[in-house]
């Protein structure tokens, strides 16, 4: 017999003490309402354990009574993988595990609990004279075990990868209340399958990451920062090329955005001014980073090379912080402003590089047959791969009408494109409840086995995050 609301809340005060339990509904909107504002089904309970005994002790009275657990960090996740998809869940937040537990400079090493946010990992890193370059829009409210879970990319995956290739190891709670120690700070180790790379990613649904030993990098002298007036994405595509081989590692972001987004943003009084050069149908924001040591102009030196190569026809070069402050929040408003024009329906796509003019042309000329006036708006982390491809409604048009009519069949083209070109149709958001009946008609069938044969092994009662990433066992 399943337990009831009341069981689980008399036994989880029990295990942890009501300070660390919230079991009033009226209570849980920190916890519930995600930034996506889809999923809106209640929670058992919210519990908040203080430490790293009270995690497994919840995990081993939970798995004794077959009770679900999700895990939850920061709850920024865009695909509804950290809130309840069923109802009755309970959510186990990291949020009170969120100590820096040791910094080494000299081994370029920081362990960090789930809980910290992640600004404060970057804040800590960089006290210490050092980076952890993982930055995202959401910083000031992810934390890091949600940032791991969800292989979180953001603006510099470029230069330094996604959060799978900052993190060394994790200590992580299993589904039973063991403590798988994994804390390593080796950056070779041979000694069989890589579990850390198989919990980084995994949505909550193999284990509970508890802390995790992140990589740290030198902290750049300064960046050289540019907004690029390109006419096309295949002119920022070889624009991208010229800055590859002209800056290899330096070049720290590479961020595609349509004029559209400029008109939105000054329309709404996003921006004090308008952050480019002059008007253009895209731009590219291209980032280097400078070490010390090295004489500053390379991106100067390469925007020249592009001007005469007929790549560029403007670009403006940050001259100070407000002016690279400016630039970047015109990137990193794309999502807001979009919101403020009304419906939209999104995609995080991503597809080899050299096929993301296909992807944009293909796709923005699909949506267009599908709903006239569409205005579609492909940005992001081109350097990747990765568009955020997103269509904003027709002008004047009624959003609840329009997300009804158009939701499934611009997903259903924009994925065909998408597939076709050999791409992912989750770069970086993951697959959380938003996405698992996607996933099983486009992910290869044996993958998918393997999948569920590593969920049943390390979560044999299926009680870690359920229905999340893949479907729930019947
Ligand atoms: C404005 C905005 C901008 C964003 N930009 C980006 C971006 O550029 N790139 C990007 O990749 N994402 C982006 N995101 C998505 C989101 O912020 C990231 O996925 C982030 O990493 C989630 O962290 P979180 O702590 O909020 O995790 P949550 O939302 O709380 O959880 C995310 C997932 O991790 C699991 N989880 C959380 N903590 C743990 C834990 N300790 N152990 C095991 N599982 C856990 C949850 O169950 C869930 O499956 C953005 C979101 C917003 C709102």
């Amino acid at each position: 017999m399943p337990l009831s609301t009341a069981e689980i809340a008399s036994a989880l005060a029990d295990l942890v003490g009501s300070d660390n339990l919230v079991t009033d509904a009226t209570h849980m909107g920190a916890w519930l309402n995600e930034p996506r504002k889809r999923f809106h089904v209640p929670a058992a309970a919210v519990v908040t354990p203080p430490d790293l005994a009270a995690v497994q002790a919840v995990m081993a009275w939970a798995h004794a009574h077959g009770v679900a657990i999700i895990p939850q960090g920061g709850n920024t996740g865009l695909v509804g993988a950290q809130v309840p998809r069923s109802g009755g869940e309970v959510i186990l937040s990291l949020q009170k595990l969120d100590r820096i537990r040791s910094l080494d400079l000299a081994a370029g090493v920081m362990v960090a609990e789930a809980g910290v946010i992640l600004e404060t990992a970057h804040k800590a890193a960089e006290d210490a004279g050092a980076m952890f370059p993982l930055w995202l829009a959401s910083q000031g409210s992810a934390r890091i075990g949600g940032v791991l879970s969800s292989n979180a990319g953001g603006v510099n995956v470029l230069a330094y990868g996604n959060a799978r290739e900052l993190t060394l190891g994790v200590e992580a709670v299993l589904a039973d209340g063991r403590l798988y120690r994994g804390l390593n700070a080796l950056k070779k180790d041979n000694t069989g399958y890589d579990l850390k790379d198989l919990l980084v990613g995994a949505e909550g649904t193999l284990g509970i990451i508890t802390a995790a030993s992140l990589k740290l990098y030198p902290l750049p002298e300064d960046y050289e920062t540019a907004l690029v007036n390109v006419a096309s994405p295949q002119a920022a595509l070889e624009m991208f090329q010229l800055m590859r081989q002209r800056a290899g590692a330096r070049l720290n972001a590479f961020e595609l955005i349509p004029w559209i987004g400029l008109d939105f943003q000054l329309r709404h009084n996003m921006l004090d001014r308008d952050p480019t050069a002059s008007a253009s149908p895209w731009y590219a924001l291209i980032e280097l980073t400078r070490m010390a040591g090295t004489a500053p102009g390379a991106l100067q030196s390469s925007l020249e090379a592009a001007f005469e190569a007929g790549l560029i026809s403007d670009a403006v070069l940050a001259e100070s912080l407000a002016d690279r402050t400016r630039m970047w929040a015109f990137r990193e408003q794309m999502s807001e402003c979009q919101s403020r024009e009304g419906a939209s329906i999104k995609h995080d796509v991503s597809v080899p590089i050299a096929a993301i003019p296909a992807l944009i042309a293909e796709g923005s000329a699909a949506a267009e047959k599908l709903v006239p006036g569409i205005r579609p708006v492909p940005f992001g982390h081109m350097g990747d791969g990765n568009i955020h491809f997103n269509f904003s409604m027709p002008l004047g048009a009624d959003p609840k009408a329009f997300m009804a009519e158009f939701d499934e069949a611009m997903h259903e083209a924009i994925y065909e494109v998408v597939l076709r070109h050999g791409g992912s149709v989750s770069a970086e958001h993951g697959i959380g409840q938003l996405k698992v009946d996607l996933l099983e008609r486009v992910k290869d069938p044996v993958a998918l086995e393997m999948m569920r044969a590593i969920k049943t092994a390390l979560d044999p009662k299926g009680i870690l995050n359920p229905g999340k990433m893949l479907r729930a066992a019947p």
